[in-house]
């Protein structure tokens, strides 16, 4: 093995999900170089299914960054979903409530764009390569060291780091301190059993839906495959299922809706999680996205908040390195903590209304079809719904 190769940059960012990509791209429009590094190849990073659902700030910010996004010619706006409830469908209407919408694309085709925009505009990315430590973040020059796919170690040292590095964050202990309590937690009793099949759409859009079976979301990913979930135990194993099983479910789950059937090529389980991190940054070192904080998936807010917080730091990285201010850094922990905690509790609020807990009662499940009930029939339920799923406008810590 040969020795380890010094690079020096003025932000080392770890992480190429779409938090650290789009830090990257916005760093590099106010002339602040970085260095990215993931521990995934390319072809992982770009094939992973995650998210679907992108707010439409979100939309307008990535359709900017270079000329690889097709999130206008691929993706699907949707001006509204469906709750199903009671043997009842009501629409929520986002425009006609807020005037926005907002987007289904797939995030793996976001991540296509972005690396291809970031490669074309001379990013350093390196993938394959896995931070395994970071030092000196209470000094004005700290290190991230790590390994590349090939064994070779590697350090690069910066004038800040950022950690881009999803939800099992290498950064985070640094932040918060060695406790991996170092964040309020919840876990729920509950899960989602998700499929991807080849099939038409059975609806234009997303349909949740709290039946007497159960919750099921139909969801959408392009004319031919589609993306569905279903209320389960945490511990049940996908494989046990078999198809005609799964879609018996997911139709006993949607009576108001003939779902098209089709062969099904993944199957995974979701389990349920909310975290916010209880420091975002220390010294000179930061938390962005699934590191800083985790929504379960019931409010499409994952991704969405993880471009509002770069938004912000970036800012913040702004005023230190051009300016030689900290005063945005110290603001990026209570503006980004607004935000965080108003998606947290959208988040809640639509798993808390949509599933039951294996415990619940008559009377709870009675009180939640009244909560459904006073959310549709009235306009300012339906607007708090639409304004948040669509997402609020971005804050600025300037
Ligand atoms: C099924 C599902 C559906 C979802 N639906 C939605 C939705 O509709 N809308 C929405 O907004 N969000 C949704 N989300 C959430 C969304 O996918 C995440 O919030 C988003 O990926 C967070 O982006 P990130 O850049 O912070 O982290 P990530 O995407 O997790 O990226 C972190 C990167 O860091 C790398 N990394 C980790 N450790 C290291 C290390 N030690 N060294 C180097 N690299 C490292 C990882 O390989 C990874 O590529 C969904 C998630 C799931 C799973």
């Amino acid at each position: 093995m040969s020795a380890d190769t010094i690079t020096r940059t003025r932000v080392a960012i770890v992480g190429a999900g779409p938090a650290g990509l789009v830090l990257s791209h916005l760093l590099q429009e106010a002339g602040i170089e970085s260095i990215v590094v993931d521990s995934r190849s390319r072809e992982d990073i770009e094939g992973t299914i995650k998210a679907g659902i992108l707010e439409q700030g979100a939309v307008d910010l990535l359709s900017s960054i270079g000329t690889t996004s097709r999130v206008h010619t691929l993706g699907d706006r949707h001006d509204g979903i469906v709750l199903g409830f009671a043997g009842e469908e009501h629409r929520i209407d986002f425009p006609g409530l807020t005037g926005r919408s907002v987007w289904l694309y797939p995030q793996h085709e976001v991540l296509i764009d972005l690396i291809a925009a970031r490669l074309a505009a001379g990013q350093d990315l390196r993938f394959g390569a896995t931070v395994t430590s970071i030092d000196g973040v209470d000094t004005s020059s700290p290190r991230i060291s790590g390994t590349h796919a090939d064994g070779e170690p590697f350090t690069i040292e910066a004038e800040f780091v950022v950690g881009a590095d999803g939800s099992h964050s290498v950064v985070r202990p640094v932040v918060t301190g060695p406790s991996r309590q170092g964040g309020y937690f919840r876990e729920y009793p509950f899960a989602w059993f998700g499929i991807l099949c080849e099939a038409p759409k059975s609806s234009e859009e997303l349909i949740y839906s709290n039946s007497s079976s159960g919750f099921a979301l139909i969801s959408q990913r392009s004319e031919n495959v589609q993306r569905m979930y279903f209320q389960c135990d945490p511990e049940v194993d996908p494989n046990a299922m078999s198809e005609a099983e799964i879609w018996d479910t997911l139709q006993a789950r949607v009576p108001g809706t003939e779902l098209k059937e089709g062969p099904i090529f993944q199957r995974d389980v979701l389990r349920f999680r909310s975290f916010v991190s209880h420091e975002l940054r220390n010294g000179r070192a930061a938390l962005v996205g699934d590191a800083a904080h985790t929504v379960p998936p019931t409010g499409a807010k994952g991704m969405n908040l993880a471009i509002a917080d770069v938004i912000l730091l970036n800012e913040a990285l702004q005023e230190l390195l051009l300016q030689g201010s900290e005063r945005g850094l110290d603001r990026y922990a209570e503006t980004a903590s607004q935000r965080i905690w108003k998606a947290q509790h959208f988040s809640w609020w639509m798993t808390s209304m949509l599933h039951l807990t294996p415990e619940a009662s008559d009377f709870d499940r009675m009180r939640q079809l009244g909560e459904l009930r006073t959310v549709v029939e009235s306009e300012a339920g339906r607007t708090y719904l639409a304004e948040a799923y669509t997402g609020w406008p971005f804050a600025t810590t300037l």
